[in-house]
């Protein structure tokens, strides 16, 4: 049970204005950096647990990629927080005009399980350097890394200032957001559970963040380089057992190549987790057994090319490559959100597109090609959220890009400047001296058109 007087107190916190200045904030990013480093060994740990992951990807998706952001927001937040002049048009003369950055006020960050750290800390960042309050809420399906959160969290910041809150998602989410009228919510997590969180908000006019999942295409062309393409393509679909919300859902593939794909996706798999996967050190595992069976049933819907073995005690589920999809394939239905790869071929771009439109505005698409022509064609015909040319996911690991979905697979973004500016609100001021009046401006009106018509326009 929440109890809305303690959440009052982040409101009161803000009002203060303790964290008006920039030293302020940046003190607190500097703490918090320092405290992350202190407890990097029980990070590793606590994703181990979690999800099976190795350190060197613990580091590459987690810890280091959160470093690195709070790295970049400590250098430049100077120059984020500073007001923008802008110009001032002839009606207005003689004013000036600046764009003010303010913090939102008290934040609700909500996060999902499958990057269970950098997911709810990545904004938090964005928060503090824009100066709020931060009400946090983790994904109740990773514990152990819960709770290294929560002890960094309780180590660096006051409780009224940034506050942990632990539980189940439907029950604590709508005591928080019916009990108090938060300044931002920023969800990250399904379209389904952001449906909900998106009609909360509404109901206070409360502006959201939602970054959402979707079914991200990852198109084929026959002049792709296959061999990279498919290393490329191996290496973030089976990058934490496939549960990456910018992981290539599924493979569209020229047919005149579809074979050659195969071959050296699989080689790669190989290559990567050896003929035993389950013994890998870089393969993890699902999260949970209701994932592992939803994933399980997918594993009927086709011809398995490569993988299928499943292991309900350890929740493992091979990297998996599958074609010749059944029509009404379950795959194909929803996010797969796990290491299974269709790999279904196209012949012309019209069958290919309508294969897309079936999950409009995916959270990201892929394109490999060698052809400049082919990658503006296939960029300018698939609304998505963001993506790749000749990559694919890496984009959401570099905190100059913008990351956020589209429509069905999110509303707005964040990461690095764009993380600042989500949590701040742009104040718009006209500034105008006294010194100059003129009447022209004020009624009686009459005769002064062909004025206006000279001065607004
Ligand atoms: P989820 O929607 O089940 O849960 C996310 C959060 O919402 C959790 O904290 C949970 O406690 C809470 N929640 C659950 N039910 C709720 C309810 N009824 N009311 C209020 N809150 C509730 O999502 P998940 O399974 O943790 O994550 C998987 C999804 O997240 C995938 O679709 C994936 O693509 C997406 N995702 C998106 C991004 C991105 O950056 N766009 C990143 C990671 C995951």
């Amino acid at each position: 049970m929440i109890n809305i007087a303690d959440v009052e107190k982040l409101r009161t916190f803000f009002r203060s204005g303790a964290v008006r200045t920039r030293e302020a904030r940046i003190g607190y990013l500097k703490k918090f950096r320092s405290s992350i480093l202190s407890h990097e060994e029980e990070l590793y740990e606590a994703l181990q647990t979690d999800l099976g992951k190795c350190k060197e990807e613990v580091w590459a998706t987690e810890t280091g990629l959160v470093l690195a952001e709070l790295n970049y927001t400590i250098k430049h937040l100077r120059r984020w927080m500073m007001p923008e002049s802008v110009g001032t048009n002839l009606v207005n003369f003689p004013s000036s005009s600046r764009i003010l950055k303010e913090p939102m006020g008290v934040v609700l960050i909500i996060g999902p399980w499958n990057y269970p750290f950098q997911l709810v800390m990545v904004p938090l960042i964005g928060a503090i350097a824009a100066g709020n309050s931060v009400v946090m809420k983790p994904s109740e399906f990773s514990p152990a890394t819960n709770a290294v959160i929560k002890k960094i969290i309780t180590e660096v910041f006051p409780p009224d200032y940034v506050m942990y809150v632990e539980g189940e998602g439907a029950v604590v989410v709508p005591e928080l957001m019916n009990g108090f009228r938060f300044d931002h919510v920023f969800y990250t997590g399904s379209p389904l559970v952001g449906k909900i969180i998106y009609t909360m908000a509404a109901s206070q006019l409360v502006p959201v963040t939602l970054e959402l999942g979707g079914k991200s295409p990852c198109i084929i062309e026959p002049d792709a380089n296959i061999k990279v393409a498919a290393r490329r393509i191996a290496m973030t679909k089976f990058s934490n057992a496939g549960q990456m919300c910018v992981a290539p859902d599924y493979v569209l593939v020229h047919a005149s190549v579809k074979d050659e794909m195969l071959k050296a996706l699989q080689a790669q798999i190989l290559a990567f987790f050896g003929e035993d996967p389950s013994q890998s050190y870089n393969y993890g595992k699902i999260i949970n057994d209701r994932q592992f069976s939803r994933l399980s049933a997918y594993l009927g819907d086709g011809t398995i090319y490569h993988g299928g073995k499943t292991d309900r005690a350890t929740r493992y589920i091979e990297p998996t490559l599958m074609t010749d999809l059944k029509p009404d394939a379950g795959v194909m239905r929803d996010e797969i959100f796990g290491p299974i790869l269709p790999v279904i071929p196209f012949n012309t771009r019209e069958e290919a597109l309508a294969i897309i439109e079936q999950h409009p505005n995916p959270l990201a698409m892929y394109v490999y090609t060698a052809s400049r022509k082919k990658e503006e064609e296939w960029l300018k015909d698939v609304p998505a959220g963001g993506g790749c040319v000749n990559n694919s996911s890496w984009q959401f690991a570099n905190h100059h890009l913008p990351a956020g979905g589209r429509g069905n697979s999110g509303i707005g973004n964040y990461h690095g400047r764009a993380s600042f500016d989500t949590f701040s609100h742009r104040k718009s001021i006209l500034k105008t001296p006294t010194w100059f009046d003129p009447s022209f401006k004020y009624p009686p009106f009459k005769g002064k058109l062909k004025w206006f018509k000279k001065i607004i326009r």
